[in-house]
């Protein structure tokens, strides 16, 4: 019987146990370690933290894709990995967990890089609670106003224009209006601002695209402060510097961290060779030092065959690397073989909501805009659920409104 421990209940992780359960019915145990006893959709926090979309519209329980005959579930902190001695320890848990395979899908943390009062005070989105403590943040500085009357509880500062930045935008866009309705006030007086180092913004897209999503943005009453560089967050208000000009700043009730995010800090603490939390793996997804641990999601560098750089780490490359983790590690189990093939990995496409009804991108060599593109958002969040949630969680999570 071989032990297989899967370390982060995320994309990459849950998405192995569940193609693993299918795979494998005998000579096999898994088991799954999560902080969280739900799965949530990461691509989909920039909603709970706007409030468009419920905490339970985003997760699911683990329990729902477990099979008990196979796989335990622990929910616990992951505090150590030893990839010597093939064991794992938990915060929670004096035994520590053995392996004859790992993979480690621990996720991605907020990136402040070094600024200072990034951390103190800023709001970072990287998780379910975090989402949910700018949802409350917003609320109660729209109640704070009615007393206050202070203008500051209305502005709100997402602290970069990046893909999640202009998602997270278009989500408070949204749900402005209720904010407005709380707060006693009309819409329009409900500062949104983004602040941007780059002047070149969502360099994943074509120029004319990147163009056409800022000027959507912008059109949503967005105010875009791109090639200002923040230098210092202090408490209710962002410093930063508008190229070679002197330091200028804005206050704002509510500022919002979205600037970067790098891999989860463990991967270095337990000795893996990382750079900002991210290990280059093997052909085969493997540590390159350890073949029996996987490495899968934003915690992993995946370099293409002909390029210099990692690809992007996403959601959708995240999946990729669960479907051939899983496939590996049958063949391993079963003929003691890796997987004849390399990973190889080709994108579908990217594609930023701005809003729920608003999105541009491109799917399989098409740019598309408006309605198309925001029909196509919904089905890659449906196809995800689907292929990890199975078609319960599809059923009750999807997102069927594609022709609003
Ligand atoms: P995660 O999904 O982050 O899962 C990691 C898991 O590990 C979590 O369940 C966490 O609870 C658990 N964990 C972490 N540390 C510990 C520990 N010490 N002990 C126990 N458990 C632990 N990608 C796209 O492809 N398309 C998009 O449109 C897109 N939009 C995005 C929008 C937003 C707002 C954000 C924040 C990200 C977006 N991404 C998108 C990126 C995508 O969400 C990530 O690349 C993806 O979540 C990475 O998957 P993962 O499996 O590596 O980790």
């Amino acid at each position: 019987m071989k032990e297989v421990v899967v370390l982060g209940a995320g994309y990459a992780g849950l998405k192995t146990v569940v193609l693993l359960q299918k795979k494998l019915k005998n000579n096999v145990h898994i088991t799954l370690v999560d902080r969280n006893n739900y799965h949530y959709e990461a691509t989909d926090l920039h909603e709970a933290a706007a409030g468009t979309q419920s905490a339970s519209r985003i997760t699911y329980p683990i329990s729902d894709v477990i099979n008990p005959q196979i796989t335990t579930f622990i929910q616990d902190e992951v505090v150590k990995i030893d990839p010597d001695k093939k064991t794992v320890k938990l915060a929670g848990h004096e035994e520590l967990l053995h392996y004859d395979y790992c993979v480690l899908g621990l996720g991605f943390v907020s990136e402040t890089f070094g600024i200072p009062g990034a951390k103190e005070n800023a709001l970072p989105m990287t998780n379910v609670k975090e989402a949910l403590a700018i949802y409350d943040h917003i609320i109660a500085k729209m109640k704070d106003y009615r007393t206050t009357h202070n203008p500051d509880d209305l502005q709100i500062i997402i602290c970069g224009g990046g893909f999640t930045g202009i998602e997270l935008a278009g989500a408070l866009v949204d749900a402005r209006a209720s904010y407005a309705k709380i707060a006693g006030v009309s819409p329009d007086e409900i500062k949104i601002t983004l602040i941007e180092a780059s002047t070149r913004l969502l360099p994943m897209f074509s120029e004319k695209l990147a163009e056409y999503g800022v000027n959507l943005v912008k059109s949503l009453n967005v105010q875009l402060l791109d090639g200002s560089r923040i230098s210092k967050i202090e408490p209710g208000k962002v410093i930063y510097k508008h190229g070679d000009d002197n330091e200028e700043s804005l206050t704002a009730g509510t500022i919002i961290w979205t600037t970067g995010v790098s891999g989860n800090p463990l991967m270095e603490e337990c000795g893996f060779d990382a750079k900002r939390g991210r290990v280059i793996v093997t052909d085969h997804l493997t540590d390159p030092k350890h073949d029996d641990i996987y490495i899968v999601g934003d915690v992993a560098a995946v370099m293409p065959p002909d390029g210099k750089r990692p690809y992007p780490t996403t959601a959708q490359i995240a999946l990729a690397m669960a479907d051939y983790t899983a496939e590996d590690i049958v063949s391993r189990i079963k003929t003691g073989k890796h997987e004849a093939k390399p990973f190889t990995y080709k994108s579908l496409g990217t594609v930023a909501s701005v809003g729920n009804t608003r999105a541009f991108g491109e799917a399989m060599g098409h740019e598309l805009r408006g309605y198309p593109a925001s029909a196509m958002k919904k089905i890659i969040a449906d196809r995800s659920l689907l292929e990890t949630g199975g078609l319960k969680e599809l059923f009750a999570k999807g997102r069927f409104d594609l022709y609003h």
